[in-house]
C-alpha cells in the first residue's frame, strides 16, 4: 500500500512527499482509514512506529475537509512531557506546512505569553502538557468550546506521572461530540480503566 492509496488531502500528501515517506507504516495503515472515517481510536504502539504521523496526518486531513463549528481551537493534543510535546509540535508543523492551519504549543519550562496568545486566539491545533495547560485554563485562557479532536498520547506515562486528574479536569467542559484518539505503549489495567471515560466505541489497534 502507498500513501496515495489512503485518499488523504492533496496538501497532506505534499507534506508526506516532502518528508520523503513512500509507504505507510503498519500503524499508519491501520489508523489512518479509521481516523478518516471519524472513529475513536485506541492505539497500542511504541514510539518509533510512526504513530505521530498515524494520528496527525488524518487529523489534518479532517480539519481541512470539515467546516469549523465555531471560533476556537479545533484539535488538542496532550502529551506527558515537554520533550514529547515539542516533537509532536515539530511533526504537526511539518505535516501542515502546505495549509493555513495555526499551531500553538503550551508546555512547561518556557515563557507563558506566546502560549496565552495561542490559547486566547484559539489556534487551530494546540499541543500541550497537562500541567501548563491546566494552569492556563484555570486562569481563564483557551477556547475549546468547538473542539473537534482530542488526542491523548502516551497515556500510560501520563498515568504513571499522576496527570490523570488534571487531564480529566481540563477536558471536562469539552464538547462530547468530538473524535478522541488515545495512544499507549501498553494496555495495562489502569489504561483499560480510563478508556471508557474518554472513548466512544473505539476501534482498537495493536501493533
Ligand atoms: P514516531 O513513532 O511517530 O515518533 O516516528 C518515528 C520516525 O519515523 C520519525 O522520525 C518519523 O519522521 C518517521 N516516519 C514516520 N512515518 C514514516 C513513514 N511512513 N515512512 C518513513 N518514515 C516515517
Amino acid at each position: 500500500m502507498k500513501f496515495s492509496d489512503l485518499r488523504l488531502h492533496p496538501d497532506v500528501l505534499r507534506a508526506i512527499d516532502d518528508a520523503g515517506y513512500t509507504h505507510p507504516t503498519p500503524i499508519q495503515r491501520s489508523a489512518i482509514p479509521r481516523v478518516l472515517a471519524g472513529k475513536d481510536v485506541l492505539g497500542i504502539a511504541q514510539t518509533g512506529t510512526g504513530k505521530t504521523a498515524a494520528f496527525t496526518l488524518p487529523m489534518i486531513h479532517r480539519l481541512l475537509k470539515e467546516t469549523p463549528r465555531a471560533e476556537g481551537t479545533r484539535a488538542l493534543i496532550i502529551a506527558p512531557t515537554r520533550e514529547l510535546a515539542m516533537q509532536i509540535d515539530e511533526n504537526v508543523r511539518k505535516y501542515s506546512a502546505h495549509t493555513d492551519l495555526s499551531i500553538g504549543a503550551v508546555v512547561g519550562g518556557v515563557g507563558e505569553s506566546p502560549q496565552i496568545e495561542a490559547l486566547d486566539k484559539g489556534a487551530d491545533i494546540i499541543i500541550a502538557t497537562p500541567g501548563r495547560l491546566s494552569d492556563l485554563i484555570a486562569d481563564g485562557h483557551g477556547k475549546f468550546g468547538a473542539l473537534e479532536f482530542l488526542v491523548l498520547d502516551e497515556v500510560d506515562r501520563m498515568l504513571d506521572m499522576g496527570f490523570l486528574p488534571q487531564v480529566k479536569e481540563v477536558t471536562r467542559g469539552f464538547p462530547r461530540k468530538r473524535q478522541t484518539l488515545l495512544f499507549s505503549a501498553t494496555l495495562a489495567k489502569p489504561v483499560r480503566e480510563i478508556t471508557g471515560h474518554f472513548l466512544k466505541e473505539p476501534s482498537i489497534i495493536e501493533i
